[in-house]
């Protein structure tokens, strides 16, 4: 897709970028800043069914599972999608993993259906902008919350009114505002452990290498279901679903 095109090296160096940010913003690992995430954050409250107000919740970038030590959060971006993500949902059954969709805006206006499969089955949504523009941190305060709150209203539209959950700015730019923001309408701020890199199809052997290898960084896994060809992402899920279950983990959902 036109909006992922020539960027996505450049995408990997924000990503990396971001992350960096974020472990100095700590000042301490990852596992130590959920801890600080989950301290600060209020408490939980009941999912947002269809009508519900927005209540504030934290602002802080959130890692940890509300599974606690041992849950796993599967987190899948960009779409939805009318091939990858009826398949995503069909394995996510298979194994009785839940997950969080952040979906696009205008992926979320274009497939309505799709967006009402995905709440159907449990699984929660997040607000991903309006037009996946990975450099939105260095554009005005208008136009980020043009991306988020429109976002919002196409993504809740879709669904029937279900709200979003998180918000994930994409390739991970956000921006005090903008987490501020989300935060106020009842979006966490969602960021990542481990990036599986499936948006570059480093093939499914390395897909599922990566989250074997990275799972120590923390809870919340990265993966993509729209986008391009998205054959590896389907088939590593297929082999870390049951991988992880034989581990111990449970699937869960991230902190609020
Ligand atoms: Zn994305």
């Amino acid at each position: 897709m036109a909006r992922h095109g020539g960027g996505r090296g450049w995408y990997g160096k924000v990503v990396g970028a971001a992350l960096g940010v974020m472990l100095l913003a700590t000042g301490a690992s990852v596992w130590t800043a959920q801890a600080g995430d989950t301290d600060d954050a209020p408490p939980k409250a009941s999912a947002p069914g269809k009508g519900a107000a927005a209540k504030p919740v934290s602002a802080a970038i959130a890692h940890a599972s509300e599974q606690g030590k041992r849950g796993v959060n599967i987190t899948i971006d960009d779409g939805p999608d009318l091939k990858w993500t009826p398949q995503m949902l069909d394995l996510l059954r298979q194994y009785g993993a839940k997950a969080t969709f952040c979906m696009v805006g205008t992926q979320a206006q274009a497939h309505p259906d799709l967006v009402k499969k995905v709440v159907a089955a449990g699984h929660r949504l997040c607000d991903h902008s309006v037009s996946h523009n990975t450099a939105m941190d260095k554009d005005s305060q208008a136009y980020q919350s043009k991306q988020i709150l429109d976002a919002e209203r196409m993504i809740t539209k879709a669904s029937g009114g279900v709200r979003p959950m998180y918000y994930r700015a994409p390739g991970g730019a956000f921006t005090p505002y903008s987490r501020k923001l989300a935060a106020s309408r009842g979006m966490r701020p969602l960021g990542w452990n481990v990036d599986t890199k499936d948006f570059e199809r480093p093939g499914t052997d390395a897909i599922v290498a990566t989250v074997q290898r990275e799972l120590p960084n923390g809870p919340t896994l990265l993966f993509h279901d729209a986008g391009g060809d998205r054959t590896q992402t389907v088939e590593a899920l297929r082999r870390l679903l049951p991988w992880l279950k034989a581990q111990g983990y449970t699937f869960g959902f991230p902190v609020r």
